[in-house]
């Protein structure tokens, strides 16, 4: 497989992305463009980003490997969209084996394909659902909230809602409490025990 680009490997993290000390390690690329997105450098050109083959990232992170077995931890790979990437995903998890967990952190705005395929290799999955109201999704995202709702609706039945935090911001200007509140209870009529509300803070340029 051929290196793919990174815009950013990040370790020691502890309780951020999944359980134990986790290596985030964040792919170039989304099939959205969120409006206060907060990692824009994988939005642009990916010309002069840092690129890994799965061969090369594993023996990068491996120096962890102490750390990532005493804890049951690993690597969370986020974005951009990883899920775009489950070609390198499961190439990754054939070098790893079962002694790291993997984490996706991943807006599920991909091909069924693609999240059976990562269900497979991917451990716990960090779901930024954003928004329930479809016409919010589409003015703040410009994707099709169908097609995350009808993945994650997959995703719990494959996992188990044990192994799926589901992300609901607060986005200014976009919705309102009362919105979280409408896209919390869906979520929960849909089984999902874990979810995860907070707010946007958007910078004054914004
Ligand atoms: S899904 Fe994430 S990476 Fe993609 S545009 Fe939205 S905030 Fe940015």
């Amino acid at each position: 497989m051929e290196a793919v680009p990174f815009i950013g490997i990040d370790r020691h993290r502890l309780g951020v992305d999944g359980v134990g000390v986790t290596t985030l390690a964040a792919f170039h690329g989304c099939p959205l463009r969120c409006r206060y997105c907060l990692n824009r450098r994988c939005l642009e050109p990916a010309e002069g980003l840092v690129r890994y083959t799965p061969q090369e990232l594993y023996d990068r992170v491996g120096v962890d490997n102490l750390y990532f077995i005493a804890t049951g931890g690993g690597v969370c790979f986020g974005g951009g969209e990883p899920l775009l990437r489950v070609d390198f995903l499961e190439e990754f998890k054939a070098l790893c084996g079962r002694g790291w967990n993997l984490t996706a952190e991943t807006s599920l705005q991909v091909e069924r394909e693609s999240v059976v395929r990562a269900a497979e290799v991917v451990g716990d999955f960090i779901v930024d659902i954003k928004e329930g109201n479809a016409a919010i999704y589409k003015a703040y995202t410009g994707g099709d909230a169908a097609r995350a709702w009808g993945n994650l609706e997959w995703l719990l039945g494959r996992m188990g809602a044990e192994h799926v935090l589901v992300r609901v911001p607060l986005i200014p200007d976009f919705n309102t409490e009362a919105d979280c509140d409408a896209t919390a209870k869906r979520l929960e009529a849909m089984g999902v025990t874990r979810i995860d509300r907070f707010g946007y803070r958007v910078m004054s340029d914004e």
